[in-house]
């Protein structure tokens, strides 16, 4: 700065002026916070500045070796060309683009350029000043911000439920193909909400435009969860749909705008209340059927019994008086009506089981155990079988299927037990956190194979034939049917050959206690 502070006089007023002028250009050009370059008609570097160093990363000897060809990405040269040609032609007085430039290191960056021709004073194109803008950080936030609405827009596409987004002010900015199915049909375009109808569900009250559950929630700031709407769509099909809105809050603690998410409902509601009709039928026509076994295991008990006794009779008044074959006819008439006394006893008892006739209270399932201990006694000596018992609880239950699951479970343990090896048997229990317990029986019995886990529980099947085995096939039968009158559930693991073990679940007393 000193030699421009002239001894007065020194320097013609005019000329210090001038001279002040262009020192102060040079300061401009240098110290600013945007990259400048002079250029000659070719391209070459005559000048450049501090700022276009950094940007490009060259010092400004090794530029002023260089034309700007040499350092742009070879993607823009054509573009550079062109615009060129045009400002040098005059078709154009100036012009600006954005273009990357190779910097030293190899690495592009994105400039914002601006062009523009010094003419001498003739007119004649004389040199290039182009002004560079470093816009790099806001070109890669860009990309980034544009993918991120790419994804979102194809996960928003790809939804299966409707979704739209909305401003602070409920006006909604962006519509999924899935919400404008729901409310235009396929390929639909939304018109403005209040050209459609909606009604809560719950209440049958008609919304007013404040009251969507968009504008509600842009209005309030507070979410819509889960609301069941009527709707009137485009075409005026009336549709259920099923509506939550969440806003959606920036850092700094504002509501900027919402997000809607809809399920069309209609048609699971239909499918629903046709189950429930359908269940309505089945549970009415399954109480018929059980009314029937009932009736008829009940009524036939009668006659039964009569044919049994009077057959019995028969066989020992008139002994020795029929021949064989009359005595071997005679057995098996006894036999035949003992046997379907046995299967009457025990349809009448899963029709009982069925009717979940008897009030639950609490059950000690471990004296309900030595109980049953003592009227096995026999068959347990016969088989020399050991059992076990850890810890039972007490649990909430009708007494008599309480015992009636243990017996067939414990029953078919010893019953199905390997010839020439005796029955072990552990039964068990662990309570859950919830106070469910799960019981296990387990025997070291002929196993089952697991295609027959299912048919084992359904009434009269059996997988043996009366003389290896005897038996209704029933037993499991009311076993299921007694855990699934207590909310519980009876399932089994087995391996042919090593043994089975039955599991089922049932509440606690403790627990019925404590919530009741
Ligand atoms: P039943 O014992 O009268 O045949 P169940 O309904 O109690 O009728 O049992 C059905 C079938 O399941 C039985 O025929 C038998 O084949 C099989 N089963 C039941 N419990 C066991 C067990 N502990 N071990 C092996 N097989 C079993």
């Amino acid at each position: 700065m000193n030699q421009l502070t002239s001894p007065q006089g020194s320097i013609p007023d005019s000329r210090f002026q001038e001279r002040l002028a262009s020192v102060q250009l040079r300061q401009i050009f240098e110290h600013a916070p945007i990259g400048m370059a002079l250029l000659d008609l070719q391209g070459n570097w005559l000048d450049v500045n501090a700022q276009f160093c950094r940007i490009v990363g060259y010092s400004r000897d090794e530029l002023l070796q260089l034309a700007f060809r040499d350092i742009t990405a070879s993607v823009d040269l054509a573009g550079d060309d062109e615009l060129l040609r045009q400002l040098l032609s005059g078709e154009i007085p100036s012009y600006q683009r954005e273009k990357r430039y190779l910097r030293k290191d190899g690495q592009p960056v994105w400039v914002e350029l601006a062009v523009s021709l010094a003419r001498d004073a003739q007119g004649a194109p004389e040199y290039l000043i182009t002004q560079i803008v470093d816009i790099n950080a806001l070109k890669l936030a860009y990309d980034t911000l544009r993918e991120r609405e790419l994804t979102l827009e194809t996960v928003l596409g790809a939804l299966p439920v409707g979704v739209r987004l909305a401003d602070a002010d409920g006006h909604v900015v962006s519509a999924n193909l899935a919400s404008l199915e729901i409310w235009c049909g396929a390929g639909g375009e939304m018109r403005h909400e209040g050209s459609y109808r909606a009604w809560d569900a719950a209440t049958g009250s008609e919304f007013g435009e404040a009251e969507w559950p968009l504008q509600r929630a842009c209005a309030t700031g507070q979410g819509v969860e889960a609301q069941l709407i009527d709707i009137l769509c485009f075409d005026d099909t009336p549709k259920t749909i099923l509506c939550s809105v969440l806003p959606i809050v920036g850092d700094d603690g504002k509501m900027f705008g919402a997000i809607e998410v809809m399920q069309d409902m209609t048609r699971w509601l239909t499918l629903e209340q046709q189950l429930m009709v359908r269940t309505r039928e089945l549970e009415s026509r399954n109480k018929e059927l059980e009314q029937f076994a009932y009736v008829a295991s009940h009524d036939l008990q009668e006659p039964l019994r009569k044919v049994s006794s009077f057959v019995q009779l028969f066989a020992k008044r008139y002994a020795g008086q029929v021949d064989e074959t009359g005595q071997s006819y005679l057995n098996f008439a006894v036999d035949g009506a003992q046997r379907m006394q046995l299967l009457i006893d025990d349809l009448l008892h899963y029709s009982r089981v069925s009717r979940g006739e008897g009030a639950q209270t609490p059950v000690d399932l471990e004296r309900v155990y030595r109980a049953l201990m003592q009227d096995l006694s026999q068959v347990i000596a016969e088989t020399g079988a050991t059992l076990e018992c850890g810890p039972l609880p007490v649990v909430l239950g009708e007494p008599g299927q309480m015992r009636a699951l243990l017996q067939n479970l414990i029953g078919n343990a010893l019953k199905y037990h390997k010839p020439g090896r005796s029955p072990h048997i552990r039964v068990s229990a662990e309570i859950d956190a919830d106070g469910i317990a799960t019981v296990h029986v387990q025997d070291n019995g002929i196993g089952i194979e697991q295609r027959f886990f299912e048919r084992i529980f359904v009434i009269f099947q059996r997988l043996h034939n009366r003389i290896e085995y005897p038996g209704s096939g029933i037993g499991l039968a009311i076993c299921k049917r007694v855990v699934e009158n207590h909310g519980g559930r009876l399932w089994l693991d087995s391996t042919p050959g090593e043994g089975s073990t039955f599991h089922f679940t049932i509440t606690t007393a403790g627990v019925e206690n404590e919530a009741g």
